[in-house]
């Protein structure tokens, strides 16, 4: 039955009640709160059922047919709730507002939260990244784009031009898990995110109005920014339904402060994840990340999506490296130090959200007592930024929260002794009774001569003297025992004096988790006071974590420390690809890179497999890692600050959106050639590779004439068409360059160095000897490569007329053999005999050919 099929005359009150919540929450799935249990109804009971493989029952609501129906328990709501998550659902959390036992009639129930991918507080999320819930807000001749990441309170907002390119690059290039967008927005674009990027997408057109959360917009000017941010607001608010205070101000994001590059160019690199298996593991971030705490692991991933272009910044990063490396003691305290620290701008969520407990206090608690060496020592180094030292908070930390108190907020042994002077009398009461009580059992034993008596305690009965069945007649009238229970083997009595002591107890008992409750949030609030102080600790804490972490990685693989040019010049010795590095099991061989000011296009050449993708790659990273204010894997270094980069790398297919693979090249071809400026670095691996040979080289060929004459970006151009090479005569700043393989006895050696001059022989065939393809197909392979070599037209562009193969061609070239032969010759001066002889030779040879 679906709920628009029900009549509400005949429903029961429960069903009315969540008829009208669910209303309020369409698009979720509502975890309804009953007793034990969250139940779903209706479609979501049919949803869910097939999604957690749960039975679907029913429930009487007073109509005819029974409601769909399923439930989780609720303790063990969790693992329930992330597989919806996961899988894109919102799943809004209904609960019991009052308390059953209390309650004349219907309990009340409400939704305390709605729970989304991009929204999530609780430790679902990944701790080393973000989790941007983020707005796009559609004025029709330019994108309003704000994203907040709720567990860091961290908010941003830009304004980009009306063009969808550009937004998916803003969108897709952060790690942006949701968004809500208006009603102006293009359908297209949206199936877009849904289909292809996974991503969750709400229809929202409300805003916030209030006045709490002013303050993250209040200072900027842009109306089209803050009503971005304030459309956000509003359904995080409605979402989240806490306290948010630890929202930070906006940041603008510039996007002139940063190198930019597109998704496929963080995908082509493998910048933070494998193109293979979608993997930390073996990327730039994976290499990179020797960080000691989540903060400063998130920092450095965002670093790498998005270096910097100011030099100041670029070239303070680098002074700090170079003094960390000369300070190695003092590196390695530091370190130490940052063992103990947590994820302060977490904790600092939970803390104004309100989700922790009493170990979130204790994490905190270690997190601040690093601080003061961490200060010291930054203070030493002369670090320019420094943290402050929270000594109350600690202290107050220190005294009130107990080391092993339990993850539960609501059972006491939360406080330590010695803060609470009511609370250490509750608990000595407690304590004594409890004792009191022991002292009965023994006063009991001899009063009666009963030896087995004992006292015990139940939740049922609370405290009972138990009797074994043989001792019963033993009990006097005068013992004023009371029979409670009758079990199998024994019996249990009361006394009043038992009962009397239990009321002692338990009350205290019940005060003691009351007062440890309140003394909690008594702490928390006084914690929450200091959020802002902690977010601000938390920056350069994360900063710090990461340069360290850079320093680590640069002295552990003997990274140098680049030099930025204000001129267009690269100039690279001995420069390696980190990773391929650290990864391969061979001795890497490091290349040079050099472009001169005349020079902006490299034309690679080279067999397959010789490492042209490698070298053309290991370009981009080195400025990257640069340019985030690494040190880099060379021998020396100058390079100018870059403002973009470009890539088409590998050839794989865009599976996902079924594009073909030339359709993604040529897209990707013409971001890069609308989008470069002579700032930027342009990487094209193979282009044209995916369409018919002329095609490809006529693009190819057109598309490197423009950026030469036109972009005069720097260049990395790899190409399989050997034709292309001779383009070096005509365009003044190209340069051709090789990997060189060495062949010996039909087998190719890859040296993986890069020479000056264009490569003049394809190795193609024998890697495909190495991959044992069949003998004869090897041998047909050469013949053919033989008679295009013969015909010549390697070194002419666009002479090739025929692609395949035929005795047309053959014969052509004999009969140029015949006539050139005939050219040579001059009958004047040859005798009969001669001409004879020379006319007997050229019809055999005519002959033999024709045969
Ligand atoms: P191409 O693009 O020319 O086909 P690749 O760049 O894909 O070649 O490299 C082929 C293989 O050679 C890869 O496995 C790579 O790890 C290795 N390789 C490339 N360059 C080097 C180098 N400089 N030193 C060591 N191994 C390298
Ligand atoms: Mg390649």
């Amino acid at each position: 039955m679906k709920r628009s099929e029900v009549d509400r005359t005949k429903i029961s009150p429960m069903m009315k009640q969540y008829l009208e919540i669910k209303e309020k929450y369409e698009d979720t799935i509502i975890f309804f709160r009953l007793g034990d249990f969250y139940e779903m109804f209706f479609e979501d009971a049919m949803t869910a059922s097939h999604e957690l493989e749960l039975t679907l029952t029913g429930k009487n609501c007073g109509l005819e047919e029974r409601v769909p129906m399923c439930g989780i328990p609720y303790h063990a709501y969790k693992s329930y709730l992330d597989k919806l998550i996961e899988k894109g659902y919102k799943v809004a959390i209904c609960e019991q507002m009052t308390d059953p036992k209390l309650t004349k009639g219907m309990v009340e129930r409400d939704v305390i939260q709605v729970v989304t991918k991009g929204t999530r507080l609780d430790d679902a999320i990944d701790s080393r990244d973000f989790n941007y819930v983020g707005s796009i807000y559609d004025f029709e001749y330019c994108y309003g784009i704000s994203y907040i990441d709720v567990s860091t309170g961290y908010v941003y907002g830009l304004v980009i031009d009306h063009e969808e390119e550009k937004l998916t690059k803003e969108i897709i290039n952060r790690n942006i898990k949701e968004i809500i967008v208006n009603d102006k927005i293009d359908r297209n674009i949206v199936n877009q995110f849904r289909e292809q990027y996974n991503l969750l997408v709400t229809f929202r057109e409300t805003f916030y109005e209030g006045e709490d959360y002013q303050y993250i917009y209040q200072e900027i000017k842009d109306v089209r920014l803050s009503t971005t941010v304030k459309f956000l607001l509003q359904y995080l608010l409605d979402t989240k339904k806490g306290d948010l205070s630890h929202l930070q101000k906006l940041e603008l994001v510039d996007e002139n402060e940063h190198l930019l590059f597109d998704v496929h160019t963080k995908k082509n690199l493998e910048l933070v994840e494998t193109i293979r298996n979608h993997d930390r593991q073996y990327s730039l971030l994976w290499l990179l990340d020797k960080t000691k705490t989540a903060m400063g692991s998130r920092y450095l991933k965002a670093n790498i999506e998005s270096p910097l272009t100011e030099k100041k910044e670029i070239l303070r990063r680098y002074d700090i490296i170079e003094k960390l490396l000369t300070e190695f003691i003092k590196k390695e305290e530091l370190k130490e130090e940052f063992n103990k620290v947590y994820d302060l701008e977490r904790l600092s969520s939970r803390i104004s959200y309100g989700n922790l407990n009493a170990r979130d206090l204790l994490q905190l608690k270690n997190s601040l007592s690093a601080l003061p060496t961490i200060h010291a020592i930054l203070e030493e180094i002369g670090y320019d930024k420094n943290v402050e030292v929270l000594e109350e908070l600690y202290q107050l930390l220190e005294k009130s929260i107990n080391e092993d108190a339990p993850v539960t907020v609501r059972e006491g042994s939360l406080i330590k002794p010695g803060y609470h002077s009511e609370l250490d009398e509750l608990k000595n009461i407690r304590k004594n009774s409890k004792d009191f009580i022991l002292q009965i059992e023994n006063d009991e034993k001899e009063r009666t001569g009963i030896k087995n008596l004992k006292v015990g305690f139940n939740k049922v009965f609370g405290y009972y003297i138990e009797v074994s069945k043989g001792s019963i007649p033993l009990i006097k009238e005068e013992f004023g025992y009371d029979r409670k229970q009758t079990l199998a083997n024994c019996e249990r009595f009361i006394t009043p004096l038992l009962k009397e002591k239990e009321d002692i107890i338990l009350g205290a008992e019940e005060k003691i988790i009351e007062l440890e409750y309140q003394l909690f949030m008594q702490i928390r609030g006084i914690a929450k006071g200091y959020i802002g102080r902690l977010q601000q600790i938390s920056k350069v804490l994360a900063e710090v974590d990461m340069m360290l972490s850079l320093a680590t990685v640069a002295e552990e693989n003997n990274y140098i420390r680049p030099t930025l040019t204000e001129e267009r010049v690269i100039q690279i010795k001995e420069g390696r690809h980190p990773v391929v590095e650290k990864v391969s099991k061979k001795d890497y061989v490091p290349n040079d890179i050099s472009m001169g000011k005349d020079t902006n296009i490299l034309l690679i050449t080279g067999p397959n497999m010789a490492g042209k993708s490698t070298y053309m790659r290991q370009l981009a990273i080195i400025i990257i890692m640069a340019q985030i204010g690494s040190f880099v894997p060379c021998k020396s270094c100058v390079i100018p600050i870059f403002d973009k980069i470009f890539t088409r790398i590998g050839a794989s297919d865009d599976l996902v959106s079924g594009e073909s693979t030339f359709m993604v090249e040529m897209k990707e071809a013409n971001i890069a050639v609308s989008e470069a400026t002579e700032h930027s670095l342009i990487l094209f691996d193979e282009l044209g590779r995916g369409t018919a040979t002329y095609d490809g080289m006529s693009l190819a060929q057109a598309i490197l004439e423009y950026i030469h004459d036109k972009i005069k970006a720097k260049t990395l151009f790899s190409t399989h068409y050997h034709e292309l090479t001779s383009l070096a005569s005509d365009l003044s700043n190209l340069r051709n360059v090789h990997v060189s393989a060495m062949e010996e006895q039909g087998k190719i050696t890859f040296l993986h160095k890069v020479k000056n001059g264009a490569v003049d022989k394809s190795y193609g065939i024998h890697v495909a000897s190495l991959a044992k393809l069949p003998t004869s197909l090897i041998e047909r392979a050469n013949e053919i490569l033989s008679v295009y070599e013969q015909k010549g037209t390697k070194q002419q562009t666009f002479t090739q007329t025929s692609l395949f193969l035929d005795f047309d061609s053959k014969e052509t070239s004999s009969e140029n053999e015949i006539v050139q032969k005939i050219n040579e010759i001059n009958p004047l001066e040859m005798t009969p005999i001669e001409a004879l002889n020379f006319l007997y030779e050229i019809t055999k040879e005519i002959k033999n050919e024709k045969k």
